[in-house]
């Protein structure tokens, strides 16, 4: 460790050239702790630990890591404040919506609890037409080390889902947290130590930036989960083709939501000004667009300016909105509101003034969006709604399917918004409401296009973290075989004559 004076970059306080993490708090700006970085040597180290507990991991069978991933389960509950402040601090939301962090991840703890064995037990599939004689079934097998990347928006739940899947599938993990939420990585980790002692290895983190996930990676893990942001996922992809490495790519949203001529306004209203300004708007699920049809244009644009008017925005006990614990995105959050307003539009909140101090930015609404501005095809991450009107519903469906992305969406309507919500090429849509999708430990979470790929959560999420192994074993003699030099002359001639009569009905 070092007493010189950390360096100050467009990211905020990031350390002593490299060497350490320096963490914020918050609320206050003042300094909360130092991490030293991890670098290739301890990124070896570790990745090497966890391949020699992965294969005893593995042994204990569903039952054996069942009853430690539950032992987790209940440390995590136990000291569910004490990880809440942490992230409170660490990532400057509300306590209450840290709260629901801890919540959701011992959903997930209790997802995995009830469905692994279901989901990845040894699966039998009937014998073949051609191989009667073959008994055949599938066993789904862990990949190893699985290397868990993960951003600082909601730095507890979005890493820690992910962890969950891949443990209960029988890896071992090492997991590299945002360097601005080392905190609550370590704390994850830590709880593992704490509840499952005679697994340390099976859960480890490694501390640090960029360079620190990359020397993960180089250290040769069996799977790497990333979560963040477009342009680091595609430099990590490419990372990961070079030793054909599989990877899980959870990145950016620039999610659309639609309300429809037959939304209950009120209803719509209230749930997209959450979706869209809660969380500081930092959710890859964040409600970014909001395509509203023009015959409810002007009552939908009423409604909710009123209600984002009313978001209380601060560090304080009833604030319900934090600050913007990245500072570099507060130029990205000001240049998509100015391109907007240069291009017609209009702010009914906030504004290009909403910045306040260096860490804060209000909620704005901007109304009469052009489809194509920046608020509209771009993600902001910020506490954010462009409102684009539209003629009807399908020039809105036609207007988030041309985007680039397609992770999340919303659908508002009272007789349609299943029809609706179907013909989005996107990975998951709340109707007649707002994010629910990911509240359910059960439905899997991923995109397509520039959002990614892979699925986590529920049992695509578990399947992500096992490769599915195919067994064909001999029961008894062959009665038609071609898995030999000895079979019958004229034997393939005749079943494909059969099939054809068979498939041709003699036609
Ligand atoms: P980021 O891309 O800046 O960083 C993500 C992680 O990658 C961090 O841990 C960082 O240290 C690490 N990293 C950076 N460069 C790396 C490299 N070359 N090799 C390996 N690791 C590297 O993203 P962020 O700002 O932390 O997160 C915000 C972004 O994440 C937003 O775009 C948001 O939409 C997205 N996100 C997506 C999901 C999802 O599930 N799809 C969830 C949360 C956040």
């Amino acid at each position: 460790m070092t007493n010189s004076t950390p360096t100050v970059t467009r990211d905020g306080v990031v350390g002593f050239d490299g060497r350490e993490v320096v963490t914020i708090d918050q609320a206050t700006g003042a300094e909360l702790a130092r991490y030293p970085v991890d670098d290739s040597e301890q990124a070896a180290a570790a990745v090497a630990a966890a391949r020699q507990a992965a294969g005893a991991w593995w042994d204990l069978g569903f039952d054996g890591r069942a009853q430690r991933l539950r032992a987790w389960q209940r440390e995590i509950a136990r000291a569910g404040e004490e990880v809440a402040a942490l992230i409170h601090a660490e990532n400057g939301k509300p306590v209450d919506d840290a709260r629901s962090e801890v919540l959701g991840t011992i959903g997930h703890l209790q997802y995995v609890l009830g469905n692994a064995e279901r989901v990845l037990g040894r699966r039998d599939v009937p014998a073949a037409q051609a191989a009667p004689n073959q008994q055949a079934w599938i066993e789904y097998q862990p990949y190893g080390v699985v290397g868990v990347i993960g951003p600082w928006n909601f730095p507890l739940i979005t890493p820690g889902a992910i962890v969950i899947s891949a443990l209960a599938a029988g890896n071992a993990v090492i997991l590299k947290p945002s360097h601005l939420t080392p905190g609550v990585g370590q704390w994850l980790v830590r709880a593992w130590e704490t509840a499952v002692p005679d697994f340390p290895a099976v859960l480890q983190h490694l501390i640090g930036y960029g360079a620190t996930g990359q020397a993960l990676i180089a250290a040769g893990v069996d799977k790497v989960a990333f979560t963040g942001s477009v342009t680091t996922g595609k430099t990590v992809a490419t990372q990961c083709a070079q030793t054909a490495t599989p990877m899980l790519l959870e990145l950016g949203g620039n999610d659309g939501v639609i309300v429809a001529e037959d939304a209950d306004l009120d209803e719509a209203a209230a749930h997209i000004v959450w979706g869209a300004t809660g969380n500081t708007g930092h959710g890859c699920i964040s409600l970014e667009v909001a395509y509203v049809v023009e015959s409810v244009y002007d009552a939908f644009v009423a409604k909710i300016s009123d209600l984002a008017r009313q978001v209380r925005v601060g560090s304080d006990d009833d604030a319900q909105v934090g600050p913007v614990p990245l500072t570099s995105q507060i130029p990205v959050i000001r240049e998509h509101i100015a391109d907007a307003l240069a291009r017609g539009a209009t702010a009914t909140v906030g504004g290009l003034d909403t910045v306040t101090g260096d860490r804060y930015v209000g909620p704005t609404i901007l109304v009469d969006v052009p489809a194509d501005a920046l608020a509209a095809t771009e993600e902001t991450f910020g506490p954010t709604l462009a409102v684009v009107k539209v003629a009807d519903t399908e020039q809105a469906i036609a207007l988030i399917n041309a985007g680039p992305y397609g992770l999340g969406s919303a659908v508002f309507s009272r007789g349609r918004g299943e029809a609706i919500a179907r013909r989005l090429r996107v990975g998951m849509t709340s109707i007649n409401d707002a994010l629910t999708f990911t509240m359910n430990p059960a439905l899997p979470f991923g995109g397509r296009g520039d959002s990614g790929y892979g699925r986590k959560h529920g049992e695509e999420g578990l399947r992500e973290f096992a490769y599915p192994h195919s067994f064909s074993a001999k029961t008894g003699p062959a009665r038609f075989s071609a898995s030999t030099f000895d079979r019958p002359a004229g034997a393939a001639a005749h079943a494909l004559a059969a099939t054809r009569d068979r498939l041709l009905g003699g036609n």
